[in-house]
């Protein structure tokens, strides 16, 4: 396996600059154009979690001596330096067990008189590795079930299996068990499952939280989900729960060695919702930084770069940590992913800025599958070796806007159909290689809108007061505004309006909302399309906006765009092309049949396209929602470029435009005190599925086990004055402002000096 992996050429060369880097002790350095480093989440890029395999589900059996019988925590730690980690994350407690000499709490059976969390500290001294405790909040087993005290209740006032209440006094036994892990030296916790449950039911109507309900709301808890001012209060008492939990466990910590970190692991960005008890700014940062979790398995190719942006977005300018594993399909699963598909997962992370944590569950007995730390040394040393293009400022052109109430009060217990709008206005920008960013409800300011050129509202149904002004002052400064489907079009509680919050932006009144999601666009040269007083014009191009918003498609062709849609009456927006209903037949509309399936087109009912001039800036309003369309079930090519056309018709002047195929990922930074503008291609390069035993036909991805082989092209708007490619094998050529690349791997990094 070894001599193939090296005989690719990318990776004889990143093991060559390794052999280098170690020998020059430079592996840890920090990027040029970053402060020093003083802490190692810092100056890492790349570590290790690994924990045993067989006490996960919880309540395992304290007899078995087999389990953890080898988990061995000095074996760890040579396994890990001799993989390149810069860290090591040792599991120290789960919900059933120690895996030390606890006074507190059962050891796992296996280990006998062996304190693994004792051998790995001792272990990673002498080699300068710092050693994270793993530490878990939720999870049922062995301790949940001696503890019923702190077992969370539902409304029926019944014990929510596998659950602690976080108000219950749980928290001054976890301060007991941090206290002990960190008698061992360690450098930091890394503590996970801080959520209130992933779906009902909800908690927690303990008698710890009725009485403190009633102490900081003057009110008793409500009976149960209601969806009213009381539901409010009762979200808004979960969210204080988790903080308060948060910051105790936190300041308690710190209180014993202040320079021991702390992270939680994070479940505030989508597909979570209300029902984990994290708003995705207020959970985000209330440790020394914010962990969270991506895959394929779980959380799709697109969540990869998502979730790193969102953990940027809920924590400005701190370092973010992302999990990936090494398994298949899921933790604990026992394969071992191909070299290429844990690379593209790693680049993939690190070109958006994140440092990763790779985890790997043992087998049963704990012992390590050598294979797997052979391929994660290889995507580790080859990670490293690109160290300098990492961490850089991220350029992106558009801002997506993630509103936490509508996930809340229009998601409610459906967030998946409200998210599918913000995950598609992302997939749309993948494809198309606009660089793109998170924008979240709870920490926008001016000053953070004003870094996108662009602001893109996907069906934000809920906008409070402080966001309009803070969206009209960005409009009216210059900013450019894309308004998607009933973004406005909600009142505090998830309501619908009679009149869109956003009226005066979009320039057009909320005549009503359609039921349907079947929804259909037309643009025709005769009917709807005109030039608004002043459009933004590319010199040398037919720049009708019609033409350019409409881009391919054909004259007077109607075109699904699947999701919620509403018709507009304009004030001062002008119109552009035509919202079509699909048709409905008479047993839909006699309510025996279903509408799941879309139907053809009917009536026009309404505008498709507003565009409003604001000030200095200007509102371009889509009345359905090319968004969802994209995430949907049923995309076309044609939904997902009227967004794309949107973009380049509102900021024609892009530093840069990338034309690549759609399954390669543009990740945009700059780095002004190099004068390096660096575009990260990563080529996700899927192979076929055949059809799944269940639920057909909902495949799962592939893995990656080739590197791809792309071409891209960078249209630079500034003259360039060098460019370079990492990897040997890129082909480069370039004609004044133009760059043309042939990469055959996972990633490249072209660095363009301006
Ligand atoms: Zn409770």
């Amino acid at each position: 396996m070894k001599n193939r992996r090296l005989r690719q050429p990318h990776l004889r060369f990143a093991f060559l600059i390794t052999l280098w880097m170690l020998a020059t002790g430079s592996l840890r350095a920090a990027a040029p154009g970053t402060k020093p480093a003083t802490t190692w989440f810092e100056r890492s890029l790349v570590g290790m979690e690994v924990g045993p395999t067989g006490a996960q589900f919880g309540y395992s059996d304290p007899q078995d001596t087999r389990y953890c019988a080898r988990f061995d925590g000095r074996e760890i730690v040579r396994r890990c330096v001799a993989a390149h980690c810069e860290y090591v994350v040792i599991w120290a407690r789960d919900g059933d067990y120690a895996y030390y000499d606890s006074a507190l709490l059962p050891k796992a059976p296996g280990l006998g008189a062996r304190d693994p969390l004792r051998e790995t500290v001792e272990e990673a001294r002498s080699r300068q590795l710092p050693v994270i405790a793993y530490c878990v909040v939720q999870q049922g087993g062995h301790y949940l079930a001696a503890h019923p005290e702190f077992a969370m209740r539902g409304a029926d006032g019944k014990v929510i299996g596998g659950r602690f209440c976080l108000n219950s006094g749980y928290l001054d036994a976890m301060k007991q068990i941090v206290a002990e892990q960190l008698a061992y030296g360690i450098d930091g916790f890394h503590i996970d499952m801080l959520d209130q449950g992933f779906g009902p039911p909800y908690g927690c109507w303990c008698d710890a939280c009725r009485e403190q309900f009633a102490a900081e709301f003057g009110k008793p808890l409500p009976k149960g989900v209601t969806w009213d001012e009381d539901w409010d209060r009762l979200l808004e008492f979960r969210y204080r729960s988790s903080e308060r939990f948060e910051k105790a466990l936190h300041a308690h910590i710190k209180s014993l060695n202040p320079r021991a970190t702390v992270d939680f692991n994070y479940h505030g960005n989508p597909p979570f919702s209300f029902e984990v008890g994290q708003r995705p700014v207020q959970h985000a940062g209330n440790a020394d930084f914010v962990t969270g979790e991506t895959g394929v398995w779980g959380f799709s190719a697109l969540g990869v770069g998502l979730n790193a942006e969102f953990y940027r977005a809920a924590t400005p300018g701190r370092p973010f940590q992302v999990a990936i594993q090494r398994g298949v399909r899921m933790y604990h699963d026992q394969t071992t992913r191909p070299l290429a598909d844990l690379r593209w997962e790693l680049l993939t992370l690190l070109a958006h800025g994140a440092f990763v944590t790779c985890v790997d569950k043992t087998a049963f007995d704990g012992s390590l599958d050598p294979v797997a730390y052979d391929r994660l040394g290889a995507a580790f040393a080859d990670a490293l070796a690109r160290r300098a293009h990492f961490g850089q400022t991220p350029v992106a052109d558009v801002g997506i806007w993630f509103s936490s109430r509508t996930r809340d009060w229009v998601g409610r217990e459906r967030p998946a159909e409200w998210f599918t709008s913000f995950q598609g206005a992302q997939k749309a920008m993948f494809y198309e290689h606009i660089p793109w960013g998170v924008a979240l409800d709870e920490n926008v300011t001016l000053g953070l809108l004003k870094r996108f050129p662009v602001v893109m509202l996907p069906n934000s149904g809920i906008l409070s007061d402080r966001e309009l002004a803070l969206l009209t002052q960005y409009v009216q400064e210059g900013g450019k505004l894309i308004v998607t489907g009933l973004s406005g079009c909600y009142d505090r509680w998830g309501r619908l309006q009679e009149k869109s919050s956003l009226e005066g932006l979009v320039g057009a009144r909320l005549v009503r909302k359609l039921d349907s999601l079947d929804n259909w666009v037309r643009f025709s040269s005769k009917v709807g399309i005109a030039v608004p007083s002043e459009p933004p014009r590319r010199p040398g191009r037919d720049t009708a906006p019609g033409r350019d918003l409409r881009g391919e498609t054909a004259d007077n062709w109607p075109f699904l765009v699947k999701g919620p849609a509403a018709v507009f009456e304009p004030t001062t927006a002008q119109p552009i092309g035509e919202l079509l209903k699909p048709h409905r037949t008479v047993r839909q509309q006699q309510g025996k049949e279903g509408t799941e399936w879309p139907l053809s087109v009917d009536a026009p009912v309404g505008p498709a396209l507003l565009i409003n001039p604001l000030g200095k800036g200007m509102v371009l309003s889509f009345a359905s929602s090319p968004d969802f369309a994209t995430a949907s079930e049923h995309h076309i090519v044609e939904a997902r470029r009227l967004l794309v056309n949107a973009v380049r018709f509102l900021h024609p002047a892009a530093r840069v435009r990338i034309t690549a195929p759609a399954n390669v990922e543009a990740v945009v930074t700059d780095d002004p005190p190099t004068r390096t503008l660096r575009v990260h291609l990563l080529g996700y390069h899927a192979p076929p599925q055949t059809t799944p035993a269940k639920e057909r036909p909902y495949v799962l991805p592939a893995l990656l086990e080739d590197v791809p082989l792309f071409r891209a092209t960078l249209e630079c708007s500034f003259p360039i004055k060098g460019v370079k490619a990492f990897n040997r094998s890129t082909g480069l050529k370039r004609r004044g402002q133009r760059v043309e690349v042939t990469v055959n791997d996972v990633h490249e990094a072209i660095a363009v000096k301006y």
